[in-house]
Order: C-alpha cells, then sequence, then structure tokens
C-alpha cells in the first residue's frame, strides 16, 4: 500500500544519511587526529578540549593500604573501597556500594547534591569492617571520579565547565568539585582528604594499567562517551609546567564534544540536539551513547507513525515523550531472535502502548535499531582510529612487536552485545590483518572505581 511505501520510504532515507562506509570513517578518524592536535596546541584550539589531568604517573602494581573511591558520572554513583596489597597481593580485598542519584537531585542545587553523595560516603564508611582501617593517626583517603568536564587545576582540584548528560545544577558550574564535596563532607563530620580528581576514563585507564602495562588509551561507552589516552608530555604545546619525571601526561579528550562535517547527522539528530538540555554541544556522544541511541530509534519511529501510520491511523501518544523508549530497551528489541519477534512486540506494547503490532512492522523496528547501533559503533570504531594514529600506533614498524591495548567500559559496550561486536570489527577492518594482531581491546570492568582507588594511593599525603 501507499502507506507502507511511505513508511519504508522513511526508513530508507534514514539509512542512507546514517551510512558510515570505510572512507568516511577514514575521513571522521583523520579528522579526530586533526582536533586532537589542535585541542594539545592550545587553550580553546579545538572542540576536543584535550585536557591535562595531572596524572603523569600511572599505576605500577606497588601501591599498598586502604583507599576509597568515589564513581559520579551518570544515573547512579558508587563507593569503593580496596585494600591495596603491594606487587604479589594485589588486590586483597574490594567492596562496594551502589546508590542511585534522585532525579531532583540532578537539577537542583551544588549543596544538595553534595550532601546526599557525602551522606552516603559517611554510611559506607561506617561499614568498614575487621582488618579493614587506615593505619593509625591517618585520614582516609578518597579518589574522585568525577565524570564531566572539568578544568582541572592540579591532581586534586578542578572547576566544572558544563554539565553532560541531563545534569543541570547551575550553582556548580565553575565551582571546584573538590572543594564542594570536601565542604560537604565537612558539613556531616567526615574526616577524609580527596587525593585524585579524575573523570571515569582515566580511572579506566589506569585500572586497565594496573593489570596490563600495554594499555594506552581507554574508551567509555556508557550512558555518555569519552575517551582518555598517555601522551608524550613533549608533545603538548599548551603544557608550559615542569616535564613530568615519567614524560607523560595523560590527556582526557572530552571526545564527546567532538564534531566534524564528516559526521553523518540526519534531522532527527539535529532535533534531539535543539531540544537537548545542552544544545549544539557534545554532538559525538548524541549520536554514540546510550542516553541518545533509543531516543533516535523513538524519533524515527514517531515520523512514520506520523507521515505513514506506521501504527495505525493515529499516532501512538506515548511515542511522542522524549527518552521514554531507552537504550536498553532498544538493545533487547534489536537482540531478539525469536521468530515471531516477540519481545520487540512486548517492549512496544509495554512501553509505547502500541498493541497487536504486525510481524512486518516489528521487523522495521529491529531495522531501524541496526541503522542506530552500527552507525554509533563505527563512529567509535573511527574514534578510536583517530588516537592510535595519533600515537603513530595504527602502522606496523619494521620489526615491531609492541602490543597496544584499549580499555573499554561502560553499560553500553558492556551489555549491546550488537554494538561492541560492530565496534570490534570495524576496528579491525580499518586496521587491517597485520596491524590488527597487536591491537587488544579489553573489557576494563569496573576499571574506573579501582583506578581511582590506585590514583588516590600514587597520590597519598604520605608517600
Ligand atoms: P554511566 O555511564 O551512567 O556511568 P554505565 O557505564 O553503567 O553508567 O552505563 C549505563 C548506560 O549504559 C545506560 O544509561 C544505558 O544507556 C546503557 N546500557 C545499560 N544497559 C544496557 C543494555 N542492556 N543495552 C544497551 N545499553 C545499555
Ligand atoms: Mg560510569
Amino acid at each position: 500500500s501507499g502507506r507502507w511505501a511511505r513508511a519504508m520510504a522513511i526508513l530508507r532515507e534514514f539509512e542512507e544519511k546514517c551510512g558510515t562506509p570505510i572512507a568516511k570513517l577514514r575521513q571522521v578518524a583523520d579528522a579526530m587526529t586533526v582536533e586532537m592536535h589542535a585541542g594539545l596546541a592550545s587553550e580553546g584550539g579545538s572542540k576536543l578540549k584535550m585536557i591535562i589531568s595531572y596524572v603523569d604517573n600511572l599505576p605500577t602494581g606497588d601501591e599498598k593500604g586502604l583507599f576509597y573511591a568515589l564513581d559520579l558520572g551518570g544515573t547512579n554513583f558508587r563507593v569503593l573501597r580496596v585494600q591495596l596489597g603491594g606487587k604479589d597481593k594485589r588486590v586483597v580485598k574490594q567492596e562496594f556500594e551502589e546508590v542511585s542519584i534522585p532525579p531532583h537531585l540532578m537539577v537542583g542545587s551544588s549543596d544538595a547534591l553534595f550532601d546526599y553523595i557525602a551522606a552516603a560516603l559517611a554510611k559506607f564508611v561506617a561499614t568498614e569492617g575487621e582488618g579493614l582501617h587506615v593505619s593509625p593517626g591517618r585520614q582516609r583517603e578518597l579518589g574522585f571520579t568525577f565524570s564531566f568536564p572539568v578544568r582541572q587545576s592540579s591532581i586534586a582540584s578542578g572547576s566544572l565547565i558544563k554539565w553532560t548528560k541531563g545534569f543541570s545544577i547551575e550553582d556548580a558550574v565553575g565551582q571546584d568539585v573538590v572543594g564542594e564535596l570536601t565542604k560537604a563532607m565537612e558539613r556531616i563530620g567526615l574526616d577524609m582528604r580527596v587525593s585524585a580528581l579524575v573523570n571515569d576514563t582515566i580511572g579506566t585507564l589506569a585500572g586497565g594499567r594496573y593489570y596490563d602495562q600495554d594499555v594506552v588509551a581507554a574508551v567509555i561507552l556508557g550512558t555518555g562517551t569519552n575517551a582518555a589516552y598517555v601522551e608524550r608530555a613533549q608533545s603538548i604545546p599548551k603544557w608550559h609546567g615542569l616535564l613530568p619525571k615519567s614524560g607523560d601526561m595523560v590527556i582526557n579528550m572530552e571526545w564527546g564534544n567532538f564534531r566534524s562535517s564528516h559526521l553523518p547527522l540526519t534531522e532527527y539528530d539535529q532535533v534531539l540536539d535543539a531540544e537537548s538540555l545542552n544544545p549544539g554541544e557534545q554532538i559525538f556522544e548524541k549520536i554514540i551513547s546510550g542516553m541518545y541511541l533509543g531516543d533516535i530509534v523513538r524519533r524515527v519511529l514517531c515520523r512514520m507513525a506520523e507521515e505513514a501510520d506506521l501504527f495505525g491511523d493515529t499516532v501512538p501518544p506515548k511515542l511522542k515523550i522524549p527518552f521514554i523508549l531507552r537504550t536498553p530497551d532498544m538493545s533487547a528489541m534489536h537482540h531478539d531472535t525469536s521468530p515471531d519477534l516477540r519481545v520487540v512486540g512486548s517492549k512496544l506494547k509495554d512501553i509505547l502502548d502500541i498493541p497487536n503490532t504486525s510481524l512486518k512492522t516489528r521487523k522495521v523496528v529491529i531495522e531501524l535499531c541496526d541503522i542506530v547501533a552500527t552507525r554509533g559503533a563505527r563512529l567509535s570504531a573511527a574514534g578510536i582510529l583517530g588516537i592510535l594514529k595519533k600515537l603513530g600506533r595504527d602502522t606496523m614498524k619494521e620489526g615491531d612487536k609492541q602490543n597496544s591495548v584499549i580499555a573499554l567500559d561502560g553499560g553500553l559496550y558492556e551489555h549491546y552485545t550488537e554494538f561492541r561486536t560492530c565496534l570490534e570489527s570495524t576496528l579491525k577492518e580499518l586496521l587491517g590483518a597485520e596491524v590488527s594482531d597487536n591491537i587488544v581491546i579489553k573489557h576494563s570492568n569496573d576499571g574506573s572505581g579501582i583506578g581511582a582507588a590506585l590514583l588516590a594511593a600514587s597520590h597519598s599525603q604520605y608517600l
């Protein structure tokens, strides 16, 4: 029928606009490398902030003692403590607790958010068990993983540049987030020192390096997306400090804010961006990360309902509600292998109030999920290629046997199998078989929490 043809036309047009042929991915990777250079050359030189993290030493395995970490950067935050036993014993014990953030605190005041966090931390500290305690007379020390863009001013201080991922707390912008946390801890009488401020990518890099010295970069694919890597300090023109002894400096790219004319953007992406809390910003993140993928699918479905009556004569009202279709639900539909696509049918019914969908309609939904996930995964692979190019590790050198490991983490990477396998096969395709043998993508499960604790250890006031 004419309606079906119209629906197919919308689908095909969307597919075409989302296309990521290898040649385009190479352009994206090259643009990423160019922007990395620009961001390292001068402050404000690029959309990529290329933030100097002040982490010039990554964990070696010798770290010892009891350390805490706090991981804030999405819908949940986690508190964690680890007992480090040094080279042979490594992580002797590790305990954590996950606490969800009430939505009103994500858009309230800085004090309210940090008071809530400090209270949860104090409660966790109170559960410190037998044999787990800091040496007498010593203050507890914490690594703070704060996964929003921060202008770092030392290893343990930095001001918030802007919120992302649905947070919007105006009075915190420009403030030193370590100061905000420290004040909140003081208000409730919790005696703890923040000895390292990092974000999840740097935590993941540190956690990955603790177990594998070949780790050179870390990428997070979760609610948001970001990457960090180890740069030579002398290749950072905007760094005017002393050259660190190691010669290295970890760079927090903030790659979620990358954009390029080579990115395949559609009209749906443009509207999503315009209606977002941060229009014009985080464009790469908005086509790749878990916060947005489901909503892109919803937007295309909505158009198909409006212009091609995909779900009958009226547009299902719930289809108009932003973010109602979450990426975990999208991935559940995408992975549906039942002959009648029963998962797709029940998700459409339960989430969007659309009952009795035909098999043919369900297939369209899966195809849409595939288009959106494939674009995100392939662009992520292109971003990783950009980093490898910057490091000169995208080609084989004569007699070169060095391995490069990229630590990956985040709920999207961990749970969205189609996304993960597409990312990995695309990177292989981009690198070619020979180079691929020396590049390893490694899931660094919860590297970020333990990484922050490790960095607290290596930046302890008692060293
Ligand atoms: P955060 O990024 O908030 O710190 P995570 O790394 O755990 O936390 O990532 C959580 C995000 O991962 C969710 O917001 C969601 O977008 C995505 N995600 C979680 N589970 C799945 C899933 N099963 N399929 C696809 N995406 C998922
Ligand atoms: Mg996280």
